[in-house]
Order: structure tokens, then sequence, then C-alpha cells
């Protein structure tokens, strides 16, 4: 059986940048359903007794509605882990590094990364993954990630920002790039580099 991980922080801790009404619905609601969904789904299937990472590679083979709560409950695990409080700055180290050589500067990846996010039309995520090696910008609808073997650019995220209007619209309304701003106020980039450093070695 599939769970929802508990959070390192307080539903309160990422105010005001992200509101603790959002964070008890996300976290306690959204999450929770796509993990009681993926549990009933995978129930009689070939997914019955599969790791979440082996779910999501081979995704194709899988049902619709694996797809959608296997992704949901990756997609969201990753990202309380990503988020902090007394985080955002900037990242340092080989991190940092690989940021600047490939993006020219950390101002040009935020941008980068901020208009995949407001450029995904309707629901989904933007990533920043590692593919052989290299750092990449990438975004997916709906749960997708970057991990399923359907995904159109394929990696291992270290960085997600969920775009869905739940993740945003409490506090946001309509105005999806002042969420995508704020969230960088927030980005745990001590955990963003354990995630690179994993996925390069
Ligand atoms: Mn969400």
């Amino acid at each position: 059986m599939f769970e929802i991980p508990k959070l390192s922080y307080e539903y309160t801790a990422l105010e005001p940048h992200i509101d603790a009404k959002t964070m008890e619905i996300h976290h306690g609601k959204h999450h929770q359903a796509y993990v009681t969904n993926l549990n009933n789904a995978v129930k009689g299937t070939a997914a019955e007794n599969m790791s979440l990472m082996e779910i999501l590679g081979s995704i194709s083979k899988l049902t619709p509605a694996i797809r959608n709560n296997g992704g949901g409950h990756y997609n969201h695990s990753l990202f309380w882990t990503i988020m902090g409080p007394n985080a955002g700055g900037e990242p340092t180290g080989a991190l940092n590094d690989a940021i600047v050589s490939t993006f020219g500067s950390f101002t040009a990846f935020k941008e980068q990364f901020a208009s995949a996010g407001a450029t995904r039309f309707g629901s989904g995520w933007a990533w920043l993954i590692v593919h052989d090696n290299k750092l990449v910008i990438t975004s997916t609808p709906n749960q997708d990630n970057p991990l399923m073997d359907i995904a159109e650019v394929k990696g291992t995220p270290i960085l997600g920002l969920d775009v869905w209007e739940h993740a945003y619209y409490l506090h946001y309304q309509n105005r999806r790039p002042d969420y995508i701003g704020a969230f960088w106020n927030v980005v745990n980039w001590t955990k963003v580099s354990e995630l690179f450093a994993e996925a390069t070695k």
C-alpha cells in the first residue's frame, strides 16, 4: 500500500508565499486522494507488486487511473521535499556551477523555468531534470512526469513545480506567474543539490 508522506514542516511554514490553507488542502486532500486512488487502481493488476518507480517506468502498459494517480503521488512527494521554511536564495557548489554553465546565469535559469510553468496549458508541472548528466528544463501535462516511459523529455527530476490551479488559486487566483515568482522564496536548494548529486553520480 502506498502512503502519503508526512511533511517535515508545518502547513504554515511556507507563508506568506504559499498559504497554510492551500498547503492543508493540497497535502491532506489532493495528495491523499492520489494515494487512495492509486492503491485502488493497482489492485488486481500487473502493478500491484511494483514499486512506484517501476510503475512510472512502465506506465504505457498500465491504466489511465494508475498513470494519473501514480504520477500524482510521485510528483507531490517530491514537491513537498524541495520546499521548506527559511529557504530560497540561490544554489551553491556543483549545482550552481551546472546551472550557470547550462543556462548562462541563475537569473536566466529562473526565467526559463518560470516560462515552462507559465506556458504549460491547463494543469501540469514544470521540471528541472538531469538527463545524461546534463540539466534540462521541461514540463508535463496533468500528473505526468519525466520518469514515465511516455514522457517526451525523459530524465530524473530534481526540482518540480506544481502549476495546477489547486496549488495556487486560493491565494493567487488566476495569477499563476505571481505564484511562480513566490515559489523561489521557498525552494530548498540543499535538497535540490542532494538530488542533483544523486542523479549525476
Ligand atoms: Mn497538486
